[in-house]
């Protein structure tokens, strides 16, 4: 164990929620464990919010919505706030990157990469948030009419747990912009650097109630939250089930929701392709954060002239893959729960079991702790469209190749799914570039590139299954506040 986990795990084993500018337990004072997914040891607890708790929060947040110095606040103060802390972050990102890594079992490089991200969306929506503005519309003769944007009033984020930090800084980062105020509950696997982050916002210097965090279990403070009348909009990340579920309890209010929830991410390398650049980028793409990325590349279209030799490079920097605990940051982690291990296991054995092709595995480190949550990285080849193991998101490292013929069966195949998040377009070809671009139904298309969750200043989100709205970027603050038109006459 690195000098800052023990820290961390000596200091604070107890976390807190946040509501209302204060660290409170749970009113049933009860707790859930927290375990290291590199281990499966305890080494924390964090509150098992309920209804009561999240009432409690959307309550805080409302009143620093309606009545606290927020509702007052010009937006370039707001921006200031956002920006000081971007630089605590940076600051603590050492003691951030630590505990992330422990919680989810990222690899610590990974958890350091995923503070520089956080960072950044604060700084970004830091300095956006007093440069959007309405307009004026020109109307009638003796009128005047103008747009004004105006915050939603208290926003509820419901965070998964594979890059918790981070996607909790795409919604605070974007909601306090606008003015809203908000209520978080992350996933109970991955709460710590939340309420982290909930701390160092009082430290910044943000008024009571304007960012409020409520751990529990989803069922319970998730289902509350979305629930309830209290809150003006949801913002979602996580699974097409349980988003179904957030949108059907918000529909109950008919509150207005962003949805983002997954994919099976396409990346088409044409044989004119500059295959060596693109073979890590290919193998990076799934092997990230162990394939639990909403924007993991999990299929790969390959030209048939290239099939084999792509297949045999890819094969062979699979057999080198290691899974191994976060500490040792070699190139991936364990899965971040029992359940994902089994789930994301029971795809392997199921798609091998049905006959397809197994091209390489890589491996678990000897050192690795008995009872982490090991899955060793599997590449298939020459796998079946209409399969379950190419339809569905295993969320895990399990890559799938495929062999085309022509562009329009490339483009054919790259739409096959429900989902529709990412794409990557391989090919030298300048025309081809632009028409595969258009062709491909997904929110974000990387042309000779591919970036799985990057991009602060990128707008993100789905077509079709993988979600509706967009975050990141300019783009989230029009998701996350509301057209109002004011028309003036003075004739
Ligand atoms: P999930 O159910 O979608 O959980 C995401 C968030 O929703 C968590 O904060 C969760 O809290 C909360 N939640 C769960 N049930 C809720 C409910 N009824 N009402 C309100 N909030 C609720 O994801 P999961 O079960 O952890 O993982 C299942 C699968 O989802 C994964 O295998 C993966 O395929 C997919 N997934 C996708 C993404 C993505 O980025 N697109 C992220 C995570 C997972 P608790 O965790 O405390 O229950
Ligand atoms: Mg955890």
């Amino acid at each position: 164990m690195d000098q800052n986990l023990s820290r961390i795990v000596a200091q604070d084993k107890n976390f807190l929620n946040i509501i209302n500018g204060r660290r409170v337990a749970a009113l049933s004072q009860e707790t859930i464990t927290v375990l290291c997914p590199s281990d499966g040891l305890p080494f924390a607890t964090i509150p098992a919010g309920t209804a009561e708790d999240v009432d409690s929060a959307v309550r805080a947040a409302r009143d620093a919505f309606e009545h606290g110095p927020w509702s007052r606040m010009p937006a370039f103060e707001r921006g200031r706030l956002l920006t000081r802390l971007g630089q605590l972050v940076e600051e603590h990102g050492d003691e951030l990157a630590a505990l992330e890594s422990r919680d989810t079992g990222k690899p610590v490089r990974q958890g350091k990469a995923d503070v520089v991200a956080t960072a950044r969306y604060y700084e970004f929506y830091g300095g956006a948030a007093d440069k959007i503005h309405g307009d004026t519309i020109p109307f009638l003769d003796g009128f005047t009419a103008l747009t004004l944007r105006e915050p939603h009033g208290v926003v509820a984020g419901i965070i998964p747990w594979n890059y918790p930090m981070q996607i909790m800084a795409r919604v605070v980062g974007a909601a306090l912009a606008m003015g809203n105020t908000l209520v978080i509950k992350p996933a109970e696997d991955a709460s710590l650097s939340a309420i982290r982050i909930g701390e160092l916002a009082i430290e910044a210097g943000f008024p009571d109630g304007v960012l409020n965090v409520i751990t529990g279990y989803g069922r319970e403070a998730g289902a509350a939250l979305s629930s309830h009348p209290g809150i003006n909009y949801v913002t979602f990340t996580g699974s097409p089930v349980t988003g179904t579920a957030i949108q059907q309890a918000a529909a109950t209010n008919n509150r207005g929701v962003t949805m983002e929830l997954g994919g099976k991410s396409p990346q088409i390398v044409f044989a004119d392709a500059d295959v060596e650049k693109a073979l890590p980028v290919l193998v990076n793409a799934i092997i990230q954060n162990g394939g639990q990325t909403c924007s993991a590349g999990s299929r790969i279209l390959i030209e048939r002239p290239i099939y084999n030799d792509v297949a045999a490079a890819l094969g062979e920097r699979f057999s080198k893959l290691i899974a191994a605990p976060h500490d040792m940051d070699l190139d991936l982690g364990p899965m971040v729960n029992p359940a994902q291990k089994r789930k994301v296991e029971n795809f392997i054995t199921s798609a091998a079991e049905s006959g397809i092709e197994v091209v390489a595995r890589g491996s678990i480190h000897v050192d690795a702790p008995v009872d982490g949550y090991y899955v060793a990285p599997v590449l298939f080849g020459a796998v079946d469209p209409a399969s379950v193991l190419a339809q569905e998101e295993v969320f895990g490292p399990v890559l799938s190749l495929f062999a085309f013929d022509d562009e329009a069966d490339a483009i054919k195949l790259a739409n096959g799914t429900e989902y529709g998040l990412v794409a990557g377009i391989w090919t030298r070809d300048g025309a081809r570039q632009h028409r595969v671009a258009k062709k491909v139904r997904a929110g974000q298309v990387f042309v000779n590139a591919y970036g799985a969750g990057g991009g602060v200043e990128l707008p993100f989100g789905g077509f079709k299954k993988s979600g509706h709205g967009r975050e990141k970027g300019f783009e989230a603050l029009f998701d996350m506040s509301a057209t109002k038109t004011v028309v003036f006459r003075h004739d």
